[in-house]
């Protein structure tokens, strides 16, 4: 160790690492979890680079975990033949943190976030010292020989060649040195529980090393005859497989709790999932997908929905060649998270883009169908008999996605359309369809109206609505910033026109529309002289002044014509609402 270089942790991860060490949480076993799925990660880039020159691969041919631990050195090991690290990578990887949104995570951590989202943040090695009192990364890269790279947290770590030479072939070994209170992790029980617990969907063989009582067959010395052995009881190491053989999207038999434990192993999400589809697509492209309808769009809070991961992860032939597709849905999905796997790509497909993007199309206008046929599923299901209506829940939380679809999809308009869900006079407090809309119309309506603005309550009672309301019109009520741009660009539904009554020209629905017109005509020769001076008092405020037949108890309105922005879209784009 006295040979060894001394490095400076970056502030952050020191900071991370002091969080883990003090941490009362309990469920300490994640460390596992993270530690292992770093090695599957660096099991992925060999995997992936191995596709285009199996060189890399050398001797060690076989791509799996190991997992083992000492008794009397307290000590936990995990062992991959990924990719490994260089003398550089060691010092840049788990001396520095790449992602951003650490800050916030710190952040969040102090103000009592749960620990188990770390997975996102990219410290997940660093959970390591929620038991561990010091980490020893031994690591070996096809570029450089083998190093160790070695810490008890605190500002500084150490890195040296490893004076035994290549001992790994390549990969990475991560021991760790328990603390005094985290010792019942070095029992072989504790660790096959944990890792079945987190990572039984870890793409690769994961091994055990466990004591085995085995029989043996040994030679007996006290026997006369030649032939004569003897059979002895022993307990001898052995590496016992721990998690599944089978990608659970290829799999028939799934249980629900299977299918939400491999959610939160993807997704590293804590929450169970709203649902989930799981399907095998035939025809021009072929492929099996397992996707995801999380509870709440927790992502949103950390990113933007410019700049979104990638949700979903292509398998091509079981084989994850990627989680940076964003063509795989169209953006406005980007809240479904799961897995696709088809034949019917090259391996290589990620770098080979542009050759690809037909079948890549294909997969798109699947998948999006897929899903907007699961949720209209999921609407017509309506409420259970607790009243509890998923769909609801659902459009609560990514209605916003719906509405942003509305306005991105144009071919899938009128299903998205379906979808969609507003506040109504009907009832402030539900959300309606728009075909239950339709159906509550009165006789010879011919327009869907709607108002738009930010308070529900308030645009119930606005003036604007009062006559429609009185003659028993139902009104759309579009309190969300996005509404009334996904209306607009909806224009009709079901060949009704969607009326914004916030805008001049439209008229009400009139009994007699002759009559109707020759009244408004007739009273607005008789107060020309009227609005005429009021147009003067504010020439250059107004386009126009004139006589409505719209209000009911109100003397006067400000509305916005035809052409212009709505008052509401002003206030909106003035705000940058969303
Ligand atoms: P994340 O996995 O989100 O990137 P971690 O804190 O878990 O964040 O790991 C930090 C980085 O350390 C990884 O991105 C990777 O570059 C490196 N690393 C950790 N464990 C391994 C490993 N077993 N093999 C190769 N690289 C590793
Ligand atoms: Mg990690």
């Amino acid at each position: 160790e006295t040979d060894a270089e001394k490095h400076e942790f970056q502030a952050d991860v020191s900071r991370v690492m002091d969080i883990f060490i003090h941490s009362l949480y309990t469920h300490k076993d994640i460390f596992l979890r993270e530690t292992i799925s770093n090695g599957s990660d660096a099991l992925d880039k060999i995997r992936y680079l191995a596709i285009t020159d199996d060189t890399v691969l050398g001797d060690k041919k076989d791509l799996e975990l190991f997992i083992e631990y000492d008794k009397e050195a307290r000590t936990v090991s995990v062992t991959d033949t990924g990719i490994g690290m260089t003398k550089d990578d060691l010092i840049k990887h788990l001396g520095t943190i790449a992602k951003s949104g650490t800050t916030q995570f710190v952040e969040a951590l102090s103000a009592g976030t749960d620990i188990n989202l770390i997975g996102q943040f990219g410290v997940g090695f660093y959970s390591n010292f929620l038991v561990a009192e010091q980490i020893i990364v031994t690591s070996k890269h096809n570029d450089d020989s083998q190093h160790i790279w070695m810490s008890r947290a605190g500002n500084t770590f150490s890195v040296i060649e490893d004076p035994r030479g290549n001992t790994l072939g390549r990969g990475t070994r991560v021991t760790i040195k328990l603390k005094q209170d985290a010792l019942d992790f070095v029992d072989e029980e504790i660790l096959r529980k944990t890792v079945r617990k987190y990572s039984e969907f870890v793409q690769y063989p994961i091994y055990l090393r466990v004591k085995k009582d085995v029989s043996k067959e040994v030679e007996d010395e006290d026997s006369q005859d030649e032939e004569k052995s003897k059979i002895v009881r022993e307990k001898v190491w052995q590496w016992e497989r721990v998690n599944e053989n089978k990608p659970i999207w290829l799999r028939e038999d799934v249980s629900d709790e299977e299918y939400s434990s491999f959610y939160k192993s993807l997704t590293k999400d804590s929450k169970d999932p709203m649902s989930w589809i799981h399907f095998t697509a035939e025809g021009e492209v072929e492929f099996r997908a397992l996707l995801y309808i999380p509870k709440t769009s927790s992502s949103d809070l950390f990113r933007n929905y410019y700049s979104q991961a990638a949700p979903i992860k292509l398998y091509v032939k079981r084989v994850m060649i990627t989680e940076d597709f964003q063509e795989l849905v169209p953006r406005y999905l980007s809240f479904i998270r799961g897995v696709v796997d088809s034949d019917d790509l090259p391996l290589n497909v990620a770098r080979e883009n542009i050759q690809h993007t037909k079948i890549l199309k294909l997969l798109n206008t699947k998948i999006t169908r897929k899903i907007l046929q699961e949720l209209q599923e999921m609407a017509d299901e309506g409420a259970d008999e607790d009243g509890f209506n998923e769909y609801i829940e659902f459009f609560k939380e990514f209605g916003k996605h719906i509405k942003l679809g509305l306005m991105e999809d144009g071919k899938n308009k009128a299903r998205l359309s379906k979808l969609l869900r507003f506040y109504s006079t009907y009832n402030l407090n539900e959300l309606t369809s728009l075909d239950d809309y339709i159906g509550r119309m009165k006789e010879g309506q011919e327009d869907i109206f709607f108002i738009a603005g930010d308070d529900k309550v308030k645009l119930d009672q606005s003036p604007l609505i009062q006559k429609l309301k009185k003659r028993g019109y139902e009104v759309l009520i579009l309190d969300d910033p996005i509404d009334e741009y996904a209306v607009n660009s909806l224009h009709e539904y079901e060949k009704m026109h969607l009326q914004n009554v916030g805008i001049d020209e439209w008229s009400l629905p009139e009994e007699n529309e002759e009559d109707a017109r020759k009244k408004e005509k007739k009273l607005k020769k008789y107060y020309y002289v009227l609005t005429d001076w009021l147009r003067g008092l504010i020439p250059n405020k107004v386009n126009t002044v004139t006589i409505s037949s719209k209000l009911d108890d109100e003397p006067s309105i400000v509305t916005t014509g035809d052409s212009g922005q709505s008052a509401n879209m002003e206030r909106i784009s003035k705000h940058q609402a969303f």
